[in-house]
């Protein structure tokens, strides 16, 4: 398929509870493409029992350690190729390490890469407040709370913390995240790739920026000046 046919393929980076899913889900929707999201993929494996990749994902994720890259690589490659991202794809939780990084760079032809700049005190604060239900829709009691509270607005299922959300969970996975990102980051940095976003604004703020780069960017690519 020719590039201009495929012009939104981006992909969102930023630590645990920077905000990227709902960056991520706010670019999927202003552009009309579909949010692909490794975490809520992974937690929709993890909680079917009849899945025989359940019981190995779960070893990994409730230790806040992560899914092997085979496995998750190759769920990314099959997500991609459905009908649905034929224009593109807003991606979060992927590439997670460099390994999978260079392989998203074979894989795909992406356009944006997004990284939401945040510190660890910030992300600590933010943890305590996250809820999601049992569909991996995701909340804060502080930011976005749902109407009724304990109760997730867009299924009416419950909502709780995740275990992976627990304070001590959340140290492990800041470690892991800072340990394998810098490489990620320095990647893309020498494609010239990088686009960085201030995380420490709201979700407007950091939005705005998001899209405003979009759009100064397709403005140059249709030759609107
Ligand atoms: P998230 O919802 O993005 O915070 O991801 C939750 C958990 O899913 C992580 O702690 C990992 O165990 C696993 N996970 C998500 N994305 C990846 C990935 N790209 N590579 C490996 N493990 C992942």
């Amino acid at each position: 398929m020719n590039k201009n046919e495929k012009p939104f393929e981006i992909i969102v980076l930023g630590p645990p509870l920077s905000g990227k899913g709902t960056q991520t889900e706010l670019v999927a929707k202003t552009f009309d493409i579909p949010h692909i999201s490794t975490g809520p993929i992974l937690h929709t494996i993890k909680s079917d029992v009849s899945n025989p990749l359940s019981s190995e994902v779960m070893g990994y994720m409730d230790k806040g350690q992560l899914v092997p890259t085979e496995l998750v690589n190759r769920l990314v490659a099959d997500r991609i190729k459905q009908a649905d991202c034929k224009f593109g794809y807003a991606m979060d939780g992927f590439p997670r390490t460099l390994e999978q990084a260079q392989f998203m760079d074979v894989s795909a032809d992406v356009d944006y890469v997004f990284s939401i700049k945040i510190s660890d005190t910030t992300i600590i604060e933010r943890m305590s407040g996250r809820r999601v239900c049992k569909n991996g829709h995701t909340w804060h009691m502080k930011y976005s709370p749902p109407k009724v509270e304990g109760i997730c607005d867009d299924c009416g299922e419950q909502l709780f913390q995740r275990d992976d959300d627990k304070e001590e969970t959340v140290k492990a996975r800041l470690e892991i995240y800072h340990r394998e990102t810098d490489a990620i980051i320095k990647f893309y940095t020498d494609k010239g790739m990088l686009i960085e976003i201030d995380g420490e604004t709201h979700i407007e703020g950091v939005f705005q920026q998001i899209v405003k780069k979009m759009v100064v960017d397709l403005r140059g690519k249709i030759g609107w000046k």
